[in-house]
Parts: C-alpha cells; sequence; structure tokens
C-alpha cells in the first residue's frame, strides 16, 4: 500500500494552494483529482465570466454614443457565436497557466482518479488504496438544480455548461439574481439576449443595506426585466419553459440556473471518518485551521462554504498546506472581507456589512454618498450608484461598507486596505484624493460619517507637522 506525507484531494484553487506549501518542504505527496484541471476559476468561473461581460459592456456602451456625437451605432450588430468562441479562446489560454504549471509536477505526484475515504488515514484511489499523514478535502462546489425541476433539465444551464454553448438562445430566464446570475444575466441582456431575472427579493450581490440595495435592483430592472417574487413554478408548453413567480409568467428558451452551490463531498466516504457532519454533509470543523477534530484531515476553499471566493479558497489551501508540513499548527488571520459583483455598475461588500453590524448592536455611523451629481461620474456618463461607509462611533475606526458605484472595485479596494490598515475615519480623509475621481464620493461619505461623529470639528483633513504619520 502507497504512503504519503499529504494527499490533497482536488486541483482546484484552494488544493493547488496548499500543493505549493506542502511542495516546499516534502515530495511525500499526491494531488488526487479525475479532472478536468485547470480549476473552476478558470475554466467555468471567474476567468471566462470576466471575459464575457467585458464584451457586454463594450457593445453596450453603443447605447450612448449618438448623445456623445458618435453617429452609426445603429449599424452595429454581435454576432453570439463569435462573442462565445472568443470567450472560449480567452478561457482557453487562462487555463493552459494552470495546466502548465500541473504538467511540471503531474507525473509524480498527480493521481488522476477520484478518492473516497475508507477511514481517517486510508483513501480508495480508483480501487487502490492509500494511506496519508494528512489529507486536504478541496473538492469545491458545483451548481444546484432542485431535484424537482431535473424532469425540465433540457432548458436549463448552469456555470458550468454556459461557456460550451455555441450561441446563445433569444430568451433565457436568469433564475437566482444572486452574485453569478446578477453578473451573467446583465451581460446577457447587454448583448441583447431577452432576460427575466429572477429572485426573491431584490437583495443581490451580497447587499444588506437597504438603500444600497434598492438604488442596484432599481437601475438593473432599467437594463433588463426582473421578477423580485421567486419561481412557484416551472412547466414546459410548446417546445418552451415556462417560469411562473408570485406576480407573474414568462415564456423562455432556456433557464440559466445560478441558485447557489452545493459542496462535492458526495461519494466520498465521509460518513467512514465517524465525525459529526451538518446538513450538507460536511464534517465539523475549526473554522481557524480548517482541521476536522480528532484526525489530521483539512477541508479547504470552497467545499467548506466559508467565504466561496477566489483568493480566499487560495489562502485556506495555504493554511491547510503549510499546517500540514509543520509540527504545530499556526493560526493565520484572515484578511478583511471583500466581495465583488462585476455588474456595472460594480457591487461591493467590503468588512462588516450593514446588517452584520446591526445583528452585532455595534454602535456605529453611516456616512453615504450618492452617484448622482458626482463629478467624474458625470463625465463618464454613469451617474448612479450609492456607497454607504461604516465607522465605529467610539474608536471611529472604519469598519465596513456597501457600494453600488461606478469603479465600484476599485473603491472596494481601497476600503479593505484602509479596514485592514486600521484606519480611523480621521486617518483616510487625510490621504490624497485627486480631482476629478469617483474616490472624491468616498471621502464626501467620510465627511458625513465623520461629522455624524463631531459635528462642529473645526480641525482641517491634514495632519498637523506635529502629528505622527497615518499607520506610523
Ligand atoms: C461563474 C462563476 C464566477 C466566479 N467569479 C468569481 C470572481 O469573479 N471572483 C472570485 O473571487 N471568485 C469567483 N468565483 C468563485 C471561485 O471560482 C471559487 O471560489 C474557486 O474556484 C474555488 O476554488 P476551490 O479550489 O475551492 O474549488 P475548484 O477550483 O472547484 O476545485 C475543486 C477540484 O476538486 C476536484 N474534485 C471534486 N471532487 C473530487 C473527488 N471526489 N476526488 C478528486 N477530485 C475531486 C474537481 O475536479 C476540481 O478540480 C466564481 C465562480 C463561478 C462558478
Amino acid at each position: 500500500m502507497k504512503h504519503v506525507k499529504v494527499a490533497i484531494i482536488g486541483a482546484g484553487s484552494a488544493g493547488l494552494s496548499a500543493r505549493r506549501e506542502v511542495g516546499k518542504k516534502t515530495d511525500s505527496y499526491v494531488v488526487i483529482d479525475d479532472g478536468p484541471l485547470g480549476t473552476t476559476c478558470a475554466r467555468v468561473g471567474c476567468m471566462p465570466s470576466k471575459v464575457l461581460i467585458d464584451i457586454a459592456n463594450k457593445y453596450h456602451s453603443r447605447k450612448n454614443f449618438e448623445n456623445l456625437g458618435i453617429m452609426g451605432s445603429d449599424k452595429l450588430s454581435i454576432d453570439h457565436k463569435l462573442v462565445m468562441k472568443e470567450v472560449r479562446k480567452l478561457r482557453d489560454r487562462f487555463v493552459r497557466g494552470v495546466t502548465e504549471d500541473i504538467d511540471s509536477w503531474q507525473k509524480t505526484n498527480l493521481i488522476a482518479k477520484r478518492a473516497k475515504f475508507v477511514d481517517k488515514n486510508t483513501l480508495d484511489v480508483g480501487g487502490e488504496k492509500l494511506t496519508a499523514d494528512h489529507v486536504v478535502i478541496a473538492t469545491g462546489s458545483s451548481p444546484i438544480t432542485p431535484a424537482p425541476w431535473k424532469p425540465l433539465s433540457k432548458y436549463f444551464f448552469d456555470s458550468d455548461t454556459f461557456f460550451e454553448l455555441e450561441t446563445l438562445p433569444k430568451r433565457i430566464a436568469v433564475i437566482g439574481m444572486g452574485v453569478i446570475g446578477l453578473e451573467l444575466g446583465q451581460a446577457l441582456a447587454r448583448l441583447g439576449v431577452e432576460v427575466i431575472g429572477v429572485n426573491i427579493g431584490k437583495a443581490t450581490g451580497g447587499l444588506t443595506s437597504q438603500k444600497v440595495i434598492e438604488s442596484a435592483w432599481e437601475h438593473f430592472t432599467s437594463e433588463m426585466q426582473t421578477d423580485d417574487s421567486g419561481v412557484e413554478k416551472l412547466s414546459e408548453k410548446d417546445g418552451h419553459l415556462v417560469v411562473t413567480t408570485k406576480n407573474g409568467s414568462y415564456e423562455v428558451d432556456k433557464a440559466f440556473l445560478t441558485l447557489g452551490r452545493s459542496p462535492n463531498v458526495r461519494n466520498m466516504g465521509l460518513e467512514n471518518l465517524g465525525v459529526d457532519l451538518d446538513r450538507r454533509g460536511i464534517p465539523t470543523f475549526d473554522p481557524d485551521t480548517f482541521l476536522i477534530p480528532g484526525t489530521s484531515i483539512a477541508i479547504a476553499g470552497d467545499v467548506n462554504g466559508i467565504h466561496p471566493i477566489l483568493h480566499e479558497a487560495s489562502d485556506e489551501g495555504r493554511i491547510v498546506g503549510y499546517n500540514a508540513v509543520r509540527e504545530k499548527n499556526q493560526c493565520f488571520k484572515r484578511r478583511t472581507k471583500l466581495g465583488i459583483t462585476f455588474s456595472e455598475p460594480n457591487i461591493a461588500t467590503i468588512g462588516k456589512r450593514h446588517a452584520e453590524l446591526i445583528d452585532a448592536k455595534v454602535d456605529f455611523v453611516t456616512g453615504s454618498v450618492g452617484y448622482k451629481g458626482q463629478g467624474r461620474a458625470i463625465v463618464k456618463h454613469q451617474e448612479v450608484g450609492e456607497l454607504e461607509v461604516y465607522v465605529d462611533k467610539t474608536s471611529h475606526k472604519i469598519i465596513g461598507a456597501e457600494l453600488f458605484a461606478p469603479d465600484g472595485e476599485h473603491l472596494a479596494h481601497m476600503i479593505a486596505w484602509a479596514i485592514a490598515a486600521n484606519l480611523s475615519v480621521y486617518d483616510a480623509l487625510s490621504l490624497p484624493f485627486y480631482h476629478p475621481v469617483v474616490q472624491e464620493g468616498l471621502r464626501t461619505a467620510l465627511r458625513a460619517a465623520a461629522r455624524k461623529i463631531n459635528s462642529t470639528s473645526d480641525q482641517l483633513e491634514l495632519l498637523r507637522c506635529q502629528d505622527p504619520p497615518v499607520g506610523g
């Protein structure tokens, strides 16, 4: 029976990060994955979706050309087959980047099979037994199709199958307007597909602030048909799919199911570990080390369901890989929370969200700004959006933000870095703001928060010569 120090199940972003850390210390490891290799992010996730979104946004911008004096946009048309071909071309490039790296070690350390636990240290890998001192479960997650809908499967695609479409259907229902549904639903609408986006409620992109939610939903409703009353029934009529909600009924060619993802733990023999499994079939684990108590098994990346986004999955892989080859487990601090939806404008949540602060009864103030009338937004013809920044009333530290704003991806990073650097609202206001930029909107929000803390302050937003530098 083969024995290794570390067995990593799953060659996705988390598994590959774990491998990198393990490989720094030992060659006694295997990565087990029966493919397709290349990671969810590069194959069917972050990257192909962003390519599609970028093409869609470029095409959509023609709608304002005449107002700008750029004539002839009515002669532009879109070839969906070529769009999908271009998406796949770039997708393949991203996947190659991953598989070329795998090529450098796969001969000796990759087992292209499925893994199943026999017990805490023994795996059945395609019929052969393998023992390991440490095991990393990094099997990711898969799109959900509700069981009662399965008889209508021929009408569905999901993010695993979408990027293989030769061309785009004429009418699509996007069911579930979370991050993935909103991003791809808006892109499809901008590419000229008739989209009905169905959701339960208006909250999308992880937003919890009612003001920001309303602003975002109103905007997306101006670009595509939306229905926030939830699907009641799906049925078939004359070769079409009928989506019935509380508020209406929509006949479409296809439905894009974006209802969330479930952890890839089926048929992995987790029941053979003798540990508690939650209702999703996930073993209970320590949220700092990702270790399953009483075992040397760690669970990292989307499969554990904590932060199903790329940089978090990679971090978790690094943490469990690092610890798997050391005597003592090191606890690592997590980065400031950051979630971005690449809708246009972008949505982002940073640090603590509004609802989390309310639930935790934190004493905080909200500084807000609307992007209607904001200088840079006017210049960019993108006068839409809301940004809220949350500041602790006692410490004056910036603790969170939610936004739906032009260039929100960049604003979100600045706010995340300010929170990570433990900046107060006054520290942040002393930093440079160029003119004219969307960041001046953030400054307006910070000023509003500062005024709520102290409405009579006569201080300039400049450090005095005797003050220590920000972060110093
Ligand atoms: C459409 C879409 C858009 C996204 N956009 C973004 C974005 O813009 N930004 C962002 O941060 N995140 C985004 N994400 C999320 C991001 O892709 C994931 O967080 C990340 O890919 C998770 O990595 P992972 O290693 O946990 O899983 P994966 O990359 O899915 O890896 C899991 C691996 O495990 C293998 N496997 C499964 N079961 C077994 C088994 N029993 N035995 C052996 N191998 C097995 C699979 O073959 C796979 O290779 C997006 C996701 C989707 C679907």
